[in-house]
């Protein structure tokens, strides 16, 4: 058994970074470039319409001001349409917003701007245009204005929100080279699980583990591969694990503590995998295993064995998955782990002895300071009491407190306005 700070400096040095891989655009959200995008095509890729109206010459509306000019329609052109058909003097293209320039246009006058908005060439119209502000070549978007072939539009390190995979898309990428998303394999173990949706018969229990680390995993921004339920029987464990093993990270939950059927470390150890800790000075979540297996020509695995209890599961992963992960994703050291925060208590809370206590609370935040009020928790199995709290009062070991004093929680999520 270590003590948490102890176990939180060895996840630490035992994480490294991943390195670049190529992706998928589409699912490379979030993440920052290794490689410059680099476009295929200018942008526009030809002369574009802006407004619905008449494409015609500049030549005709210079020479008339202010009045009233009237061409003759020879061409409609919806948007994807081209034509070879010239606009000249005395002539206009019906044109819709997206359509490419004919050749000869070099201005577009909006379709609010004609005496009789519904001339077509198709109707053999002729259009009367007043246009009082004319200026030569508007409502044009010029080829390659926004960007040229060959051009870098966007430069390694920058982050893919939605306007840089939109931008990536326009200039051809139809994939990327970023920061890696760290893969996460979840397997639950116990022959008592049933799966989620199923009603549960005496002595079975849903797999709350699986959905609820899955979620965990995503919202860190991660892709959870939900691996499902291993009975305890050690072929079934050690074919999954096999399995597991081929992602960043695998975590296990349920089989780590001293029971019978508690196979999971000797399991990971027969499959390679070394054993870094099983055991932390901490309430919930002291069984937690960690290990680390070295893979020749790929990253190593971290591995963690996760307590089987769903609230002692959930501390452990914000404990010391979400580290994990942050590192092998490479965010910056202050991204790791929840944000600490000193707040005042509404209600009293009492340590353990020899070991820190994470309980749930409630975290409001007004009139200049963070409250914390614990939230009704039976213990390790007890999830109810977990779902709404916004932060985890870390009572050192020992240690109680009452209503109006001052401890340190964790942020889970922010704190509500009171
Ligand atoms: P274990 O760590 O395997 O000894 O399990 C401790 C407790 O957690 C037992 O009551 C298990 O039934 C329960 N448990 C284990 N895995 C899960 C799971 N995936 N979902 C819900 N409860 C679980
Ligand atoms: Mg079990």
């Amino acid at each position: 058994m270590i003590a948490l700070v102890d176990a939180l400096r060895l996840v630490e040095e035992t994480a490294t970074v991943l390195g670049p891989r190529r992706e998928l655009l589409v699912r490379s959200w979030g993440r920052r470039l290794a490689e410059p995008v680099v476009a295929d095509i200018d942008s526009p890729a030809w002369d574009r319409a802006m407004m619905d109206g008449f494409a015609v010459a500049n030549a005709d509306f210079e020479a008339v001001g202010e009045g009233v000019v009237e061409l003759t329609v020879v061409v409609d052109l919806a948007a994807g349409a081209t034509s070879d058909m010239a606009v000249g003097a005395g002539t206009a293209a019906r044109i819709m917003t997206g359509a490419a320039i004919p050749p000869g246009a070099d201005a577009v006058v909006p379709i609010e701007r004609a005496v009789d908005g519904t001339a077509s060439a198709a109707a053999g119209s002729r259009v009367r245009l007043c246009e009082p502000t004319f200026r030569p070549g508007q409502h044009i978007a010029r080829q390659g204005t926004a960007f040229a072939a060959g051009e870098e539009v966007l430069t390694a390190g920058s982050l893919l929100t939605a306007a840089e995979i939109g931008l990536a898309a326009e200039a051809g990428a139809t994939h990327v080279v970023a920061s890696p998303q760290v893969r996460v394999a979840i397997l639950s173990t116990g022959s008592e699980l049933v799966d989620a949706g199923a009603m549960p018969a005496h002595g079975q229990t849903r797999n709350t583990n699986g959905p609820m680390v899955a979620a965990a995993v995503s919202l860190l921004g991660a892709e959870p591969i939900p691996l499902g339920i291993a009975a305890d029987r050690p072929e079934a464990i050690r074919a999954a694990i096999r399995q597991g093993l081929a992602a960043d990270v695998l975590l296990l939950s349920g089989g780590v503590s001293a029971g019978d059927f508690d196979l999971v470390p000797g399991l990971l150890q027969a499959c390679g995998v070394r054993q870094v800790f099983h055991k932390v000075q901490l309430k919930p979540g002291k069984p937690v295993w960690f290990g680390r297996l070295e893979r020749p020509g790929a990253p190593p695995t971290l591995v963690f064995g996760l307590p089987g209890n769903p609230a002692s599961t959930l501390v452990c992963f914000d404990l010391f998955v979400r580290p994990a992960i942050g590192i092998l994703s490479g965010q910056p050291p202050e991204a790791w782990h929840l944000p600490r925060r000193e707040a005042m208590l509404t209600g009293s809370c009492k340590g353990a002895a020899g070991r820190p206590v994470f309980l749930p609370a409630r975290l409001v935040e007004g009139d200049g300071r963070l409250t914390a009020s614990p939230q009704r928790w039976t213990g390790s199995s007890d999830l109810r009491g977990l779902a709404g709290a916004s932060g985890l009062i870390a009572v050192p070991a020992g240690a109680s407190f009452v209503a109006g004093d001052t401890l340190e929680v964790l942020v889970r999520t922010p704190p509500a306005a009171g």
